[in-house]
């Protein structure tokens, strides 16, 4: 690697807390990114922050250290990960009403209810005892590139539709174990809150997701097949760094094992999906024939 591809870093960071006047926070912070240099995406909201920004090293080593002298963020968990670049184009910051979309009338506060935390070796030694139910806290195409082993697939295309989807597809577990997990930590902060209200007796959450656990040097992602869909130009990224490291997904057209997303190149549907090098090529980037067909009857 060259310099210039070892001087970039990604960020990965979330905090539960009350912030007073989130829009004003959030134009604030805004443009001290853009005079910072950051690139990325940031949700405000009264009920605290979720970011992922790109930069230097010496941008984002900044960046940590502004954010922790103040005192809503002094504890804050940075998550970081060596890039070759930029891993977005743009820098926004977002006020929004919940920092993940839950929409549950009961407030969910993490600092009030959640699941209990584990650490990545706690967590990987509850996958291997018996009787325990794993659910994966996140959607279907995320579970479709890569996920624990055995882990439960939640038929949910978003986040907000995972009450009605527990309510419908959990109940039965209501007395089993139940350990969830999800890129970053955050969403299964929120989900573990909800099912301890809806009367789940034992549930556990992996402390800082899949990103943490893929990080730690004893355990180095084992456990977890294939790779962990992101929220950033990388789209997805290795997790089990030992030889069992395996491919989960299938090609959208021919089946064939394969873990890359590619958007529909008829931006009328823009649909990601699965797909391998032969049939991109095959296929010309579209999803189906109805794309194909579409686009070149112009
Ligand atoms: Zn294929
Ligand atoms: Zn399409």
């Amino acid at each position: 690697m060259t310099e210039q591809q070892q001087s970039y870093q990604i960020l990965l960071y979330y905090k539960f807390v009350y912030i007073s006047d989130p829009e004003a926070f959030k134009s604030e912070h805004l443009q001290y990114c853009k005079d910072l240099g950051l690139k990325g995406r940031i949700l405000v909201s009264s009920e605290g922050i979720n970011g992922t920004v790109s930069g230097t090293v010496e941008q984002t080593e900044q960046y940590m250290r502004d954010m922790k002298s103040n005192p809503l963020f002094a504890d804050m968990v940075f998550k970081a990960d060596p890039s070759e670049g930029h891993a977005f184009r743009k820098m926004f910051v977002r006020h929004r009403k919940e920092l993940v979309t839950f929409r549950v009338d009961d407030e969910l506060d993490p600092n009030v209810i959640s699941g209990k935390r584990l650490s990545p070796q706690q967590f990987f030694e509850q996958l291997q005892q018996d009787d325990v139910i794993v659910l994966d806290g996140r959607t279907d195409y995320e579970y479709d590139i890569g996920h624990f082993r055995n882990a439960i697939r939640p038929d949910v295309e978003s986040f907000r539709e995972f009450p009605e989807w527990i309510r419908e597809n959990m109940s039965q577990y209501k007395d089993k174990t139940i350990l969830t997990y999800c890129t970053g930590g955050i969403r299964c902060e929120k989900l573990t809150g909800f099912m301890l209200k809806e009367g789940f007796q034992d549930v556990a959450q992996l402390d800082g997701g899949i990103v943490t656990y893929g990080k730690d040097p004893e355990i180095q992602g084992r456990l977890f097949d294939g790779k962990c869909y992101v929220f950033d130009e990388r789209i997805s990224v290795p997790i089990n760094h030992t030889d069992e490291d395996v491919i989960v997904g299938k090609c959208h057209h021919c089946g064939e094992p394969e873990d890359r997303y590619i958007n529909c190149a008829n931006d009328a549907c823009h649909l990601q999906h699965i797909c391998c090098e032969k049939c991109e090529e095959l296929h010309q980037g579209f999803c189906s024939d109805t794309c194909e067909e579409t686009v070149a009857a112009g």
